[in-house]
């Protein structure tokens, strides 16, 4: 078998990267494609078709050069896919390498001179909104497949998919997948860039994914705003019924999710490997979190955490509205109080049926007979990878030492793709990779978000050698 000359892996990644990828995702940072949920306006403003347009500028003449084709799937009211199909050296055996284009809002607290669609390349850092999350991922595939031909080494059939819906749960992806599954086949390897790393010394093998519900609880108890002196211990507050409703759901002491059918049986095996990436990863399990001074994570145990990332349901409020801001507030018991909700699923959850539950459970009688409404999203559910293929392994752990020096560790990581369940449902058989570069401090969804380029370069040469071995695996 032929072997991939590191060398001249490096050299090619390196300069890609340099040459074309850093200054075209300078661009696609520029872009404000936030995805549907955040701009339900998305199609009228046509900042998606122009992230589209400005990645398939970019592939069209390396797919040219891979002998492949490029097309913009775009069904009625959807968000548009672009599909990449890359012919193999020989058979029909597919990969499917899966990235999306479309980005989180914009958030606030970003440092001076840095902003979501500001781009800034600082030392090894590119700053803006989406480069890492997950704009990267398009670049990463072809460049690994540009790599592999610059030595003449054989890969199966690629099939790149780039959605725009991820963001907001994937509700595109199943149409498409109706639509295209013809054209994709039936994939051998799945290949996901739109994961984490515990840090950028190693690469970090995703192993699982939590699941997610999403929805707009809303507290209404008056028609209008009252003199709070006149009404309050009359009329009950619509802020203090909002936190009954949501103790039902959380321990409001230990932030622990009191729901039992929110949780699910951890994995020994996962247990064991959360042991091992606690270790390794030290004080940065919680440090690397931005804490103010004096601030202390949610449990002392370093193991603890991680599970609580990984495989526990955990509730964030993530907007609130119905009131003023502190400077501008008068004295007004408040006729409505609402709060998104963000609430975490371990990952073997159903989260269809979570969201009921959950529904349910805000909605039930509620106090004193106001007006409690919730509406979910599309609820994602989380993903537990299939046991890892012995080749694949060996690829694996052989790819981190060639690229860092240094052997791969696995975790599961606290997000939620959704793609990852819908595709570990339809295809059992499949192995699947999934990593990325949102390592310490990079921050996607936040403020300041980067991309950390020697990580996506090193990703890059991952997915080189996975593809590879992928082909010669017996
Ligand atoms: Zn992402």
């Amino acid at each position: 078998m032929a072997e991939i000359v590191q060398a001249q892996l490096r050299k090619f990644t390196d300069e890609i990267w340099r040459d074309e990828i850093v200054p075209t995702l300078t661009e696609y940072i520029r872009i404000p494609n936030k995805s549907p949920s955040f701009e339900p306006q998305w199609q009228s403003l046509g900042h998606m078709d122009k992230a589209v347009e400005l990645l398939v500028s970019w592939a069209k003449p390396k797919v040219a050069a891979l002998g492949a084709t490029l097309s913009v799937e775009r069904l009625p009211g959807r968000t548009p896919l672009i599909l990449i199909d890359v012919p193999g050296s020989k058979g029909s055996d597919t990969v499917l390498l899966y990235g999306h284009l479309d980005k989180q809002p914009e958030m606030t607290g970003w440092a001076e001179g840095k902003g979501p669609w500001l781009p800034v390349l600082e030392g090894d850092k590119l700053y803006g909104r989406g480069g890492a999350d997950d704009g990267y991922a398009m670049f990463g595939s072809l460049a690994a497949l540009l790599a592999l031909k610059d030595q003449k080494l054989p890969h199966a059939r690629a099939v790149v998919v780039i959605e725009a819906s991820e963001e907001s749960s994937s509700p595109d992806l199943p149409f498409y997948m109706e639509a295209l599954g013809d054209r994709i086949g039936s994939p051998s390897l799945v290949v996901c860039l739109d994961s984490g790393c515990g840090d950028y010394e190693r690469l970090w093998l995703t192993t699982s994914l939590r699941g997610m519900v999403g929805g707009a609880l809303r507290v209404d108890v008056l028609s209008e705003g009252v003199h709070s002196g006149d009404a309050s211990g009359v009329v009950p507050s619509s802020f203090r019924i909002l936190r009954q409703l949501l103790a039902r759901l959380e321990d409001v002491e230990t932030g622990e999710v009191i729901v039992k059918e929110l949780h699910g049986d951890i994995p020994p095996e996962r247990i064991a490997q959360a042991k091992v990436a606690a270790k390794a990863l030290g004080d940065q399990v919680y440090a690397k979190f931005p804490m103010v001074k004096g601030m202390r994570p949610l449990n002392d145990d370093l193991v603890q955490l991680v599970l609580n990332r990984t495989w526990r349901p955990a509730l964030s409020v993530v907007g609130l509205e119905g009131a003023p801001p502190p400077s501008n507030a008068g004295n007004v018991l408040r006729p409505f109080t609402a709060a998104k909700l963000s609430m975490r699923l371990p990952p073997n959850v159903n989260a269809q049926e979570a969201a009921k539950r959950i529904a349910k459970l805000l909605t039930d009688n509620p106090p004193y007979g106001a007006n409690v409404s919730f509406h979910y999203e599309e609820p994602g559910t989380g993903w537990n990878a299939p046991k890892t293929a012995p080749w694949l392994e060996a690829a694996l752990e052989d790819a981190s030492h060639a690229a860092w020096g240094q052997p791969m560790a696995m975790m599961g990581e606290g997000g939620s793709i959704p793609f990852m369940a819908m595709l570990g449902a339809k295809f059992p058989e499949a192995q699947f990779v999934v990593t990325g570069v949102l390592g310490p401090n990079s921050n996607a969804h936040g403020p300041n978000e980067f991309l950390h380029v020697p990580t996506g370069k090193r990703v890059t040469e991952v997915v080189a050698r996975v593809l590879a071995a992928h082909f010669e695996r017996t």
